[in-house]
């Protein structure tokens, strides 16, 4: 009998729709001209490349006049946002202090770390004991320094949402540029980069069932932001490079069936996630991050005492079940997970953090089977644990 295989880590990246496979498909071997090429295999691309710009800007529900330029992932376009601001505003002089949260992926995070080591003064604000942050936290670090504020919409390992449209409105009254990361977030709660006054918004087509190494950067109107790749002069000046267009028509297709599916993902996908939640709180001493109200409909992080998080997923493996200890990143080191350090969990508690994130691929029969496996695996694990004296 072949093994079954369920992949539960859909924050780290997620299957391509087959859909999106298709549409691609012909942009390889058949339409592979230069959409800058003046002959007819170039000209013969537009169509498709305009359609899937469209489907970007109605995701996002960006004016026309905004800006969405590709770039190769979301860590570009991260890193394109910080130097950028450092490049136009810091290094002129002008300003000098970045704000973000101490639980960024590390794209920003480490960007933000090699421009304090080229002197800018960043901020880096506290989660609360909820995992979360409030806009007033934002609001009282802004000082006349303040060049950008750079938070992300959703975090990767517990789904929790941050405030982004209060954030956005507080910076849009103190003058501040206001980034924000939602690559968490797009294809699980609507995005709007109207409502949210953001300036920048970074997202990643491999977390919303596109292909991988394909991202953008949201640009509002108006918004400078010197390049980090300069060249011939492709998407305005912006970033040059030739487009990579069956991966932005593979995108474009992604954005759109991310948009249809958003009722699917809070109602059904929510349930399917309770459901599993419910059954693992069941076991004592299981604890959840973060409340649901405040939660992307798909993320569980779940801490089981007793039990590091990488033993768990040793045994969820075997049985066939793809989850994560933290940021596809960072699981390959056994480091405990960041944000439950940031919580405050204890030193044994933070190593035994599981993130299960759902997709709209996954049923009710792959959730029981989960839901089945986990209950064996802790009382295999516990049973054999030094640290754990409760009830199995
Ligand atoms: N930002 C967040 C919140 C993420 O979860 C990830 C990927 O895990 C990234 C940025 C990086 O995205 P990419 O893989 O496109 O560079």
């Amino acid at each position: 009998m072949m093994q079954k295989r369920i992949y539960l880590d859909n924050n780290a990246t997620t299957m391509v729709d087959p859909k999106v496979e298709k549409i691609m498909q012909p942009f390889f071997c058949e339409h592979y001209g230069n959409p800058n090429s003046l002959h007819k295999f170039g000209t013969e691309i537009h169509p498709a490349l305009h359609d899937a710009f469209n489907k970007l800007y109605e995701g996002i529900n960006a004016s026309e006049e905004d800006d969405i330029i590709i770039t190769s992932c979301a860590t570009e376009s991260n890193n394109w946002v910080l130097k950028g601001v450092y490049f136009d505003l810091i290094a002129k002089g002008e300003k000098n202090h970045i704000i973000t949260t101490d639980v960024e992926h590390p794209a920003i995070g480490a960007t933000c770390r090699f421009l304090e080591s080229l002197g800018v003064k960043v901020t880096y604000l506290s989660i609360n004991k909820d995992g979360n942050i409030s806009a007033n936290q934002v609001r009282e670090a802004i000082t006349e320094q303040t060049a950008l504020v750079s938070i992300m919409w959703a975090n990767n390992e517990t789904g929790l949402i941050f405030p982004i449209e209060e954030i956005g409105a507080i910076c849009k009254e103190k003058g501040v540029l206001f980034h924000t990361d939602a690559v968490q977030a797009i294809g699980k709660i609507p995005v709007d980069v109207q409502k949210a006054n953001v300036d920048f918004l970074s997202f990643s087509a491999h977390k919303f069932h596109g292909p991988k190494g394909i991202g953008a950067l949201y640009i509002k109107k108006g918004r400078q932001l010197t390049p980090l790749l300069h060249g011939g002069e492709h998407m305005r000046g912006r970033r040059s490079g030739t487009l990579n267009v069956p991966y932005i028509i593979g995108m474009g297709e992604a954005m759109s069936l991310a948009q249809s599916y958003l009722d699917y993902e809070n109602s059904t996908i929510l349930e399917l996630r309770n459901y599993l939640e419910d059954a693992l709180l069941k076991i004592p001493d299981v604890f959840v991050i973060g409340d649901r109200k405040h939660r992307v409909p798909n993320t569980t992080l779940i801490s089981i005492r007793g039990i590091e998080g990488e033993a768990m997923l040793w045994d969820l493996n075997k049985a066939g079940i793809a989850c994560s200890t933290g940021s596809a990143c960072a699981s390959e080191d056994l480091e405990a997970n960041p944000v439950m350090v940031a919580i405050g969990a204890d030193k044994e508690l933070a190593h035994t953090a599981v993130r299960i994130s759902l997709s709209r691929f996954n049923t009710k029969e792959e959730i029981d089977y989960t839901i089945e496996v986990f209950n064996k695996a802790v009382e295999r694990l516990r049973k054999i644990s030094s640290s754990y004296e409760g009830k199995i």
